[in-house]
């Protein structure tokens, strides 16, 4: 499979699964605009050693996804940068726990607006573009608790709930059109922010590493093995083949089990 000649615009991609789904679009040949809020020299290194390694082309657009005009300024960017847009992630996510009494007003405003209302926004800019170039794929990154639930997780929960709930209208809006419009529901997946807790989480049960892993983190994932995000990249990339022309307004679940119990 080629994506050569396809150009993909994935927010929040200067770490974890955005960066992995860039990585394995980038090595399919796709063109690819890495974002995120920050405008570090090493954010803009990551897009030169993207194209690099990949033999592909590759920028990295600074755009704060807690802002809709930013959202919107993403993909007008990209698509004038590479004078096309086919392929939207919609990756940029934050969390913070607490229960709905205890949670910080500013946390749920910003989790609704990076988690959720970004995707509204950059799905708005894109379709017009998408289909002047007659193809498009917007790829979103739920989770499992985009279709099920855990205590103290609320913003996090309703804007993966909301997520998926985008996810069909934007494809029933593009159902005749060579438009699809899907939903990745990873489970936990051993990404730098989940790693992060772990220490953390070892101290607070007084725990070995393993242990925390398999009793802890991986409680409610059966198989007890994390998701890759080599496998969410894909994912991902089946989405954008062919093979997936008919998969539109649905979720993909990839939770080893999870959402099965
Ligand atoms: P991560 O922290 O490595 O990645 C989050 C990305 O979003 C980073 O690139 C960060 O810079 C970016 N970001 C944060 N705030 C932003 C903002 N205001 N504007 C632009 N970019 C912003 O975490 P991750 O685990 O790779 O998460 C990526 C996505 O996958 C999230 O939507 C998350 O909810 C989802 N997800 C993760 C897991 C998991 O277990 N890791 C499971 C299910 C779903």
């Amino acid at each position: 499979m080629s994506l050569a000649g396809k150009v993909a615009a994935i927010t929040g991609s200067n770490s974890g699964i955005g960066l992995g789904i860039a990585e394995t679009l980038a090595g399919l040949g796709a063109k690819v605009a890495l974002n995120s809020f920050t405008d570090r020299e090493e954010d803009h290194a990551l897009a030169e050693r993207l194209a690099r390694e990949h033999g592909t082309e590759a920028i990295y657009v600074q755009a704060d996804m807690s802002k809709g005009e930013e959202c919107r300024a993403f993909v007008t960017r990209t698509a004038e940068h590479f004078g096309r847009l086919d392929i939207l992630v919609n990756n940029a996510g934050i969390q913070h726990v607490a229960g709905i009494e205890e949670f910080p007003v500013e946390k749920w405003d910003a989790i609704i607006a990076i988690n959720l209302s970004s995707a509204f926004h950059t799905t708005a800019a894109a379709l017009p573009v998408m289909r002047k170039g007659g193809w498009g794929r917007i790829v979103n990154i739920a989770s499992a608790h985009g279709l099920t639930a855990s205590p103290f997780k609320s913003a996090y929960v309703s804007a993966k709930h909301g997520m998926v709930g985008l996810t069909k209208v934007a494809a029933l809006e593009t159902a005749e059109e060579p438009i699809t419009c899907n939903a990745i529901c990873p489970g936990y997946v051993l990404t730098p922010l989940v790693e992060a807790q772990i220490p953390d989480t070892m101290r607070k049960y007084g725990m070995d590493r393993e242990t925390v892993i398999r009793e802890v983190i991986l409680e409610r994932q059966p198989s007890k093995q994390f998701a890759t995000i080599e496998q969410i990249g894909g994912i991902a990339a089946f989405l954008c083949s062919a093979a997936a022309d008919q998969i539109t307004g649905t979720t993909l679940s990839v939770d080893g089990g999870w959402t099965a119990l």
